[in-house]
């Protein structure tokens, strides 16, 4: 079993705060901070060039690849870090649609996050326009799955509903409908099991600075099906995944399976975050973490409903179609949620109406959560968020 008040303790959690926003910022491992610190005096201080070979960073891609991979259900050597998960995104979009070379749509969902989107979009403008980014509702992702659609381009977990969508079902049609898939794992990784390998996914890509604790900035990862590694092409054909960057070749050849996934110098130091971060995994089994995770959220759910009239649960009932976050909608959920975050509890809002709250079970308990709706009831009770100054909308919202 896993022991979740030993992984607590390996986060700093600053006093008094219940932090239900692992699911957008994860909060600092605490080995995170040495891990850094030697990194930069350590490696970078004493190193200095050298240190792309002393120390590894040249392999620090694929040998983190490796530790996501056997979180999300991938065999070693089929994950590999680095850049932003926009960018991870465009790059198993386009090596995907290369691979289908007779379609042109790109099937999404309107929850998908918008970056995702307008990634797709960019790619068809530069693909020269005979390409279409088409979005339906996520409840008509299957239907709409037939034998035009080149690529599924899927979010698993939406990011403002937390609704889930079943990623083998809708691998399974798209293949039987002769297109390729694109998971996107921004709020899987970390967050609940994810068997990438079971559902035959074909591309996967995610975020670290979410559920996997990275810190601001911390990079993406990107997996490719062992079937597709060494056919699929890399748009973005930096020199770090050529098959001899150091030989200076005038023309790209791409490097043997997923390393030509890799663009450019990897955030080293990032990387370092990470490692540590990784490290609390190793105390995890991700069936306990499920579980853990869907009694926070139901707990969440049934205080919120016998406590605080007046919202609408945003996130399915049904476990099967849940992520690990919980949201509520309220039409003064902006300012609602400032004066929770003024009281120690800290979640975050997405527009129009939306109150989101991420539950972590590494560094989140039941107590939490009880003293969490206790504060909010309050809150409504006493009507505190209605102030000018909670209305004031922020550039991070
Ligand atoms: C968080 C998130 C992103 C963010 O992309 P970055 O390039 O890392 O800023 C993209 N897509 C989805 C689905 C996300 O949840």
């Amino acid at each position: 079993m896993t022991d979740f008040a030993a992984t607590r303790a390996m986060f700093h959690l600053p006093e008094g705060m219940i932090y239900l926003d692992g699911n957008s910022l994860g909060p600092m491992p605490v080995a995170a901070a040495a891990r850094v610190a030697q990194a930069v005096t350590d490696e970078w201080g004493q190193m200095l060039i050298t240190g792309w070979n002393k120390a590894g960073w040249m392999d620090q891609p694929a040998r983190v690849g490796n530790r996501i991979a056997r979180l999300i259900g991938a065999a070693p050597g089929t994950v590999v870090m680095g850049d932003t998960l926009s960018i991870k995104v465009y790059q198993a979009l386009a090596s995907a649609l290369e691979m289908n070379p007779k379609r042109r749509v790109i099937l999404s969902d309107t929850g998908n996050f918008p970056s995702d989107l307008y990634m797709a979009e960019g790619l068809c403008r530069t693909l020269g326009g005979q390409y279409r980014l088409k979005t339906v509702a996520p409840e008509e992702v299957m239907s709409a799955i037939d034998d035009t659609v080149a690529v599924t381009l899927i979010t698993e977990v939406d990011y403002r509903t937390g609704r889930r969508h079943d990623m083998a079902d809708i691998t399974a049609r798209a293949h039987e409908m002769g297109a390729l898939t694109v998971w996107d794992l921004a709020h899987s990784a970390g967050a609940f099991p994810v068997d990438l390998t079971g559902a035959r996914a074909d591309f996967a890509v995610g975020c670290t600075y979410k559920y996997l604790n990275s810190g601001p900035g911390g990079p993406a990862f990107i997996y490719v099906a062992p079937a597709h590694a060494d056919k699929a092409r890399p748009a973005l054909s930096g020199w770090l995944g050529h098959e001899a960057p150091f030989a200076f070749d005038l023309a790209y050849r791409p490097g043997a399976g997923i390393e030509r996934m890799r663009v450019g110098t990897p955030p080293v130091l990032q990387l370092a975050a990470l490692e540590a971060a990784l490290d609390v995994w190793d105390h995890v089994d991700m069936k306990d973490l499920r579980a853990a995770s869907l009694r926070l959220q139901d707990l969440f759910i049934k205080r919120v409903e016998t406590q605080i009239p007046g919202l609408q649960l945003a996130t399915p009932r049904s476990h099967a179609m849940r992520g690990s976050q919980v949201s509520f909608r309220h039409p003064e959920g902006y300012a609602i949620m400032q004066a929770l975050i003024a009281e120690g509890v800290v979640g975050d809002f997405r527009a129009p109406d939306i109150l989101r709250f991420g539950f972590t079970p590494l560094f989140i308990d039941e107590d939490d959560v009880a003293r969490a709706v206790n504060i909010w009831a309050r809150i409504m009770d006493l009507g505190t968020w209605d102030k000018p100054a909670f209305k004031q909308r922020q550039k991070v919202t």
